[in-house]
């Protein structure tokens, strides 16, 4: 199969992304957009709906130009180079089939457009039927395939070319969660196997973590963060990335420097809830984002919680539970806003045997090589930490 595989796809593509800005009018879509995209790297652009990320395939593959910045295939400004001679396989979210042309018609349509000779079309058609595992359904017709056959075909139609480059625009996001799950698995050993340098856009960050060599997590036009899933999940860059990784997402609390008896800590605002600092996280908050204000992050599993206060600190109240089968979700009261009079909360998890119930008293202790701090103003994080 590698061998296979590897007759199939040679030509690879690194693209750089130089100070990309794309407007809609009053809207700016991509707000100058830097990043080096390696050969054979599969990246993932990540982020909420409008975001930007399709406006920013689209760039790439020529549909759209930009309005400033510029962007490279392996050393070479595209910017006014047609769709056409970019080199580039796009598969957007909708794949439009042709409903009257066989399988093998549809995955040999673009080479039949570029007039290739008969036999070769035959041969390339069929290495990635086989590839794709629908070679014992060339004959049929779209209208009696399943939409997780639908989409390898549009995916066939795409390799079939041995483009540079792969554009993928959600093309799972009309498939069932399990045809998800197993088209996922089967595009990942696909780019695997062939190496193409690869873009996938997606709202779903468990999408996003399985595929990705790297995620560019974007927001309102704007390159959030770059870098492994590990790095993204584990060491988010501004409040926007904290917030959007994970399930449930980490604990975002208002906190401030203060001190009480027996010294100086990170106290969470309208909580009694005290936290040490090791003199390298504290020397790290400059006054000016002490003044910006102080934004403390905690991951649900980065808090272990018990019955009983042995060797816990922080006291807290079941709110409500919210079993997931696997785990349960504990929304804790540490306070109450004294004006909102809204209740503090902080999110926990535990397994499902964990005995509680509401109004219950648990108690909790922070893994303190876990903690984040951001500046609220400027929402960059103001701890650096070292990935274990
Ligand atoms: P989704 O996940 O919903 O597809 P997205 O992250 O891909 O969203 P884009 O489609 O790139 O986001 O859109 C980014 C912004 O640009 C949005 O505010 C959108 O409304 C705007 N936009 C995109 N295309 C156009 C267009 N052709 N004309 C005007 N505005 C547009």
């Amino acid at each position: 199969m590698a061998k296979l595989t590897s007759q199939i796809l040679r030509s690879m593509a690194h693209i750089k992304l130089e100070n990309v800005v794309k407007r809609f009018g009053d809207v700016i879509a991509v707000k100058d957009f830097n990043l080096d995209i390696e050969d054979k790297e599969f990246v993932v652009f990540l982020g909420p709906s409008g975001c930007g990320k399709t406006t920013m395939l689209r760039l790439i593959a020529g549909l759209e130009s930009p309005e400033e910045g510029n962007i490279l295939i392996d050393g070479q400004r595209v910017n006014e180079l047609p769709p056409a001679d970019r080199d580039i396989a796009f598969v957007f979210q909708f794949y439009a089939l042709y409903p009257h042309l066989s399988v093998y018609d549809n995955i040999a349509f673009p080479l039949k457009a570029v007039k290739v000779a008969k036999p070769e079309i035959d041969a390339r058609v069929k290495r990635v039927a086989t590839i794709l595992q629908i070679a014992d359904m060339l004959h049929r017709k779209p209208s009696v395939l399943s939409g997780g056959e639908m989409q390898r075909v549009a995916l066939g139609r795409a390799m079939v070319r041995q483009p540079k480059v792969y554009l993928l625009d959600e093309p799972m996001a009309n498939l069932d969660a399990k045809m998800r799950m197993d088209t996922r698995a089967e595009i990942k050993r696909l780019q695997h196997e062939i190496g193409a340098t690869t873009i996938f856009v997606t709202h779903d960050q468990v999408e996003a973590m399985s595929l990705a060599d790297r995620i560019a997590v974007i927001h309102q036009g704007v390159l959030q963060q770059i870098g492994t899933p590990h790095e993204v999940y584990n060491r988010p860059e501004s409040l926007f990335v904290a917030g959007f990784m994970g399930m449930p997402t980490m604990n975002l609390l208002d906190a401030e420097l203060g001190t009480r008896e027996g010294g100086s800590g990170l106290r969470l605002s309208h909580t009694d809830v005290w936290l040490t600092l090791s003199p390298h996280q504290q020397a790290g908050i400059s006054a000016t984002a002490q003044n910006n204000g102080l934004v403390f992050g905690i991951r649900p599993e980065h808090i272990n919680a018990t019955r009983e206060p042995v060797g816990r600190k922080i006291a807290a109240e079941v709110h409500l539970v919210e079993p997931l089968g696997a785990v349960n979700i504990l929304d804790l009261r540490l306070g109450t806003h004294p004006e909102t009079q809204e209740p503090i909360l902080i999110r926990v998890r535990t397994h499902p045997t964990f005995p509680i119930a509401v109004g219950g008293t648990i108690w909790l202790d922070f893994d303190e090589a876990q903690m984040h701090l951001f500046d609220r103003k400027t929402e960059y994080a103001i701890w650096e930490r070292n990935l274990t």
